[in-house]
């Protein structure tokens, strides 16, 4: 089995783990509900995607 032949030092892995960070969910208003939803999705409360509903939603 190929095995490193350094130690990753605690610099390069730090380095290695500077883009791991989570960021927040980002979430928008829905134009027709106002509803949060998220971006580039249909809206969960109304079905609406880009102005008409797509998804029927129960009542
Ligand atoms: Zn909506």
């Amino acid at each position: 089995m190929a095995v490193p032949k350094r130690k990753t030092s605690p610099s390069r892995r730090n380095m290695r783990r500077s883009h791991h960070a989570l960021t927040a969910t980002q979430f928008q208003e829905c134009p027709n509900c106002g509803e949060l939803k998220l971006p580039h999705n249909v809206c969960g409360a109304c079905g609406f995607y880009n102005g008409r509903e797509v998804v029927a939603v129960e009542a």
